[in-house]
C-alpha cells in the first residue's frame, strides 16, 4: 500500500516505522527543512517504551521507576510504578524523534514540504493519507467541525546540564509548594529535567520572573533546581486539548497524534498516545482492507483518546496546588493516599490490551 504521511513529528515517524515494517510504501511529508527537534523533556511511559522496543527503537532517556512526593520542604511519599516489560523513560523530544527517524529506511522523510490538502495527495496515487501535522492541523479530516479548544495551560520546562545527583536513580520526583506544582526528572549524561505547570504568572511571564519565584519556595530541592538553571535554558510551552470526534477518520484519510486529540500534559500522554497511534494504525491495516482497517482503528482508538484527553483535563485540576492535596499529602496517616495516584496512573497509562496481545505475538525487530 502507498502511504503518505504528512508531518514527520513523533506520531508520524513512529506511523512510518510501523507501516514500513509491515512492507507499506510509505513517505512523509514535512514542511519545515529538517527534523524539528525542539522542545524540551518528554515523559515515555511504559505504553510507548514498550511498543517503541518492539519496532527496534533505543528508546532514549532515563529510566524511572517511583515518584517521589514531596510537600512542605520534605519528601512524604514514594509510589511504586512498576512495569511489565520495558521501563518508563524520561528523555529529549528530539532525541526521540532523532532514535525513530534513524530506523527509517534512508531518504523517507521528504523535507521541506508543505502539504496543503489531503486530496491533493490521492489524486498523486497514495492509497492512504496520514496526518500527523499536530495541533494546528489543516489535514484532519474533522477540520470543518467546530470544536471547543481549551485554553492554553502554561508549562515551563529546561533541561540543565548538571544536577541529576538531586534526585535518586530511577526516581522522579513530584513537589508541591502553596502556589505550584513541580516535576523534576533525572536525565542521562549528568543532565537534570524539570518543569512547572501553571505558575501562578502570568501567561507572558518571563523565564527570569519564573525562576526568581522558584528561588523563593519552601523546598530546598526547587530552589536548587532554579538555582543550577541558565535563563536561557528555561522555556515555555503552552498546551492546549481537544476532543477527537468520529470524523478523525474520513474516506481514505486519518489523523493521528495532536492532529487528533491535543491532551493537556498532566498525565504525560501526549507524545505516549501519538505513538500508540502511529503503532495501532499499522496493526490495524495488518490484514484488512484500508476501508476496514480504518474503521477498525477509529473504532478502537477513539474510547481510548477520548479518555486520556479528557482525564489529562481533569487531572490538570488536581495539578493545581491545593490546601487540601498539600495536607493530605503531609501527614503521616493519610500520605499512604498518595499511593492511590500511582494506582491511577498505571490504569490510565497502559496500552489498550489488544495492542499489547497483538504486539506480543510480533517478533522483536
Ligand atoms: C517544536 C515542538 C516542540 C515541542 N516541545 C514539547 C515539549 O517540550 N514537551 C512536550 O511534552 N511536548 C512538546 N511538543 C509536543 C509533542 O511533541 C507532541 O504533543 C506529541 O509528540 C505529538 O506529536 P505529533 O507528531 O502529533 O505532532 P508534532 O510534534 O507537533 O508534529 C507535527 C509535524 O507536522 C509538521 N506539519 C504541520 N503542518 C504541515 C503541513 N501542512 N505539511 C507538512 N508538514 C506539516 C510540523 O512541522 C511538525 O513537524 C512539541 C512539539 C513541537 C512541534
Amino acid at each position: 500500500m502507498r502511504v503518505a504521511i504528512v508531518g514527520a513529528g513523533v506520531a508520524g515517524l513512529t506511523a512510518a516505522l510501523a507501516l514500513q515494517r509491515d512492507g507499506h510504501d510509505v513517505r512523509v511529508l514535512e514542511q519545515a527543512s529538517e527534523l524539528r527537534t525542539g522542545g524540551f523533556g518528554l515523559n515515555l511511559w511504559a505504553n510507548a517504551t514498550e511498543p517503541l522496543h518492539r519496532l527496534g527503537v533505543k528508546v532514549p532517556g532515563e529510566p524511572y521507576q517511583r515518584m517521589i512526593l514531596r510537600t512542605r520542604g520534605q519528601e512524604r511519599a514514594r509510589v511504586a510504578l512498576p512495569t511489565r516489560g520495558q521501563p518508563h523513560m524520561n528523555g529529549e523530544r528530539g532525541a526521540l524523534m532523532r532514535a525513530i527517524h534513524d530506523e527509517l529506511k534512508p531518504g523517507s522523510v521528504r523535507f521541506g514540504v508543505k502539504v496543503a490538502q489531503a486530496k491533493d495527495l490521492l489524486e498523486a496515487g497514495a492509497d492512504l493519507v496520514v496526518a500527523a501535522d499536530g495541533v494546528g492541523s489543516q489535514l484532519r479530516p474533522d477540520l470543518s467541525k467546530r470544536q471547543k479548544v481549551s485554553r492554553p495551560w502554561s508549562v515551563w520546562q529546561a533541561v540543565i546540564p548538571s544536577g541529576a545527583d538531586l534526585v535518586e536513580t530511577g526516581g522522579g520526583a513530584i513537589v508541591m509548594t502553596p502556589k505550584r506544582f513541580y516535576g523534576i526528572w533525572r536525565h542521562p549524561n549528568g543532565e537534570l529535567c524539570w518543569f512547572v505547570e501553571e505558575p501562578s504568572l502570568p501567561l507572558d511571564a518571563t523565564a527570569e520572573q519564573v525562576l526568581a519565584a522558584t528561588l523563593e519556595e519552601d523546598d530546598a530541592l526547587v530552589r536548587e533546581v532554579a538555582r543550577l538553571t541558565p535563563t536561557d535554558r528555561l522555556g515555555q510551552w503552552l498546551a492546549r486539548d481537544r476532543r477527537p470526534t468520529r470524523a478523525m477518520v474520513v474516506d481514505r484519510v486519518v489523523a493521528i497524534g495532536d492532529a487528533a486529540h491535543p491532551m493537556l500534559p498532566c498525565i504525560g500522554q501526549g507524545a505516549c498516545t501519538s505513538i500508540e497511534d502511529g503503532i495501532a494504525l499499522a496493526l490495524a491495516l495488518r490484514h484488512r482492507t484500508v476501508s476496514d482497517g480504518l474503521d477498525f482503528y477509529r473504532r478502537k482508538r477513539l474510547p481510548v483518546t477520548r479518555v486520556r484527553v479528557a482525564t489529562a483535563h481533569f487531572a490538570c485540576a488536581l495539578r493545581r496546588p491545593s490546601p487540601v492535596a498539600t495536607a493530605v499529602v503531609s501527614n503521616p496517616v493519610t500520605a499512604p493516599f498518595a499511593h492511590l495516584a500511582g494506582v491511577w496512573l498505571r490504569l490510565v497509562n497502559r496500552a489498550p490490551g489488544w495492542m499489547i496481545r497483538e504486539l506480543a505475538a510480533l517478533p522483536a525487530a
